[in-house]
């Protein structure tokens, strides 16, 4: 399965997933790119996957549906136009005619009812999980995306995280203040530089990097929790706490 990098408006990614013949879209806040993708590579579209409400990943999908009626996976527990597949946590989908598997995982937080797409050792996140940085927490409390982003990040840490935004290089200025000493945001920092430099998209990255760069999937650790006190006056409580004052700290950034 091949998995393509779809660019849109300033800084989204729509993901295309294809076997050569058939294709998937995560997302399609436009149908442009998707329609010009399809023609140049021969693909045929096979199916829609929304991750949440936002106009952003879901404008572009009754255009497509306009061109050619296909299935349309979206979350249970938000308006979403064309959807003709309910989703909720656990089930499983198996695109007709290609030979992949998802499985949904419920990630509230960003958006209350947002889902996220795990299979073919790719995860597709939405806005829930970004590199270095996760999603504002719009509707879902820091407990409901805490509890979202531990999920993800329980995955094997090979499988390949592919979020909605190009913000990584802005994440990692909030995530350096965080963490001044950390080696492997430096190193990062230089690699995402580079890809920026040569307009190449700094993802996918894969969930084993992230637990080493992002300080949202870091909130237990030593050098996070002493962050926060140096700004609090005092350690945080636990994880959750701990969370809430990082989400706080980047929103003011
Ligand atoms: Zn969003």
């Amino acid at each position: 399965m091949h998995i393509v990098a779809l660019r849109a408006f300033r800084d989204n990614y729509l993901w295309l997933v294809h076997d050569g013949r058939r294709a998937l879209v995560v997302d399609p806040g436009a149908a442009a790119p998707v329609v010009a993708a399809c023609e140049s590579q021969g693909l045929q579209l096979a199916g829609i996957l929304v991750t949440h409400h936002h106009r952003d990943h879901t404008d572009g999908i009754v255009p497509l549906l306009d061109r050619q009626r296909v299935p349309v996976w979206g979350p249970a527990d938000e308006p979403i136009p064309g959807r003709t597949h309910a989703v909720r946590d656990g089930d499983r989908i198996q695109p007709p005619g290609m030979d992949v598997m998802f499985e949904v995982m419920h990630v509230p937080g960003h958006t209350l009812g947002h889902v996220a797409y795990a299979g073919a050792d790719a995860l597709f996140c939405g806005d829930t999980l970004f590199s270095a940085g996760c999603g504002r927490l719009f509707e879902g409390s820091p407990a409901q995306m805490l509890g979202s982003l531990e999920r993800l990040a329980a995955l094997p840490a090979h499988t390949k995280v592919h979020c909605a935004h190009e913000y990584t290089l802005s994440n990692l200025q909030f995530a350096r203040r965080v963490e001044p000493e950390n080696a492997d945001m430096a190193s990062y920092t230089t690699w995402c530089e580079q890809r920026r430099a040569d307009d190449a998209p700094t993802l996918p990255g894969t969930i084993g990097q992230e637990l080493l760069v992002n300080p949202f999937l870091r909130v237990h650790t030593d050098a996070v929790r002493q962050s926060l006190a140096m700004r609090a006056g005092r350690l945080p409580v636990d994880r959750v706490e701990a969370f809430a004052w990082l989400r706080g700290w980047k929103d003011q950034c």
